[in-house]
């Protein structure tokens, strides 16, 4: 890489979130050879729970659902197989069954070959009843719990440092530019095209904790 590199350039941010934004959008506009992992904006798939009934997770795609406003959705994945085994890790992780959980068929009056092997805590087969089984599923789903955007419309989120001010605007997750102004900054709204997981996995943890600086514009 540095043998084929003719010229270094830079741009200054304000903060690391600023950064993380930059070079995220970056790359999602100039294609670069070696960051392969950011690159594409791809389709997303996570669980979504019913809005009643029993808590069967089903497999949903941000092609078909508003990710940033749907609500009881968890984990983040790539592709309906890492989605899949993900939900498997957590099911191995707590000992719950696939056949409650849908993922397999259950011969009625019979648990499942995982009951058998102790790796199943029994809800198919009333050694656990199905509320425990349900609970326990909630609580390990709420650790990958996808936030909605928590906000009306779009925001500034403000770093400072030294002389310099930014105001990054994101909408849905969505970063949409940075301004050194907030009357610029409220310029550069615009619809945001749909759910970005590079930027929710940035700004997540910064908004949902409430230690950033933010404006509704
Ligand atoms: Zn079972």
């Amino acid at each position: 890489m540095l043998r084929q590199s003719r010229r270094i350039s830079y741009q200054r941010t304000a903060g690391e979130i600023g950064a993380l934004l930059l070079e995220a959008s970056l790359i999602k506009t100039m294609h670069p050879l070696f960051n392969q992992k950011l690159r594409r904006s791809r389709q997303l798939c996570a669980w979504q729970l019913p809005a009643s009934g029993p808590p069967v997770p089903e497999l949903v795609f941000s092609t078909e659902i508003n990710f940033s406003s749907s609500p009881r959705l968890y984990g983040l994945y790539s592709s309906r197989r890492s989605a899949l085994l993900a939900l498997q890790a957590i099911a191995d992780l707590h000992k719950l069954c696939y056949g409650v959980l849908g993922r397999e068929k259950l011969a009625s009056g019979r648990g499942c070959f995982r009951a058998m092997l102790q790796q199943c805590a029994g809800a198919c087969c009333g050694k656990e009843s199905r509320e425990s089984h349900d609970a326990r599923l909630l609580a390990a789903l709420e650790e990958v719990q996808v936030q909605c955007w928590p906000y009306p419309g779009a925001i500034g989120l403000v770093e400072t440092f030294e002389d310099t001010q930014q105001v990054h605007v994101i909408h849905q997750w969505c970063y949409l530019g940075s301004a050194n102004t907030v009357e610029a900054a409220s310029k550069l709204q615009c619809t945001a095209p749909g759910f970005d997981a590079d930027g929710y996995k940035i700004l997540c943890k910064p908004l949902m904790t409430g230690r950033q600086e933010v404006i509704l514009l």
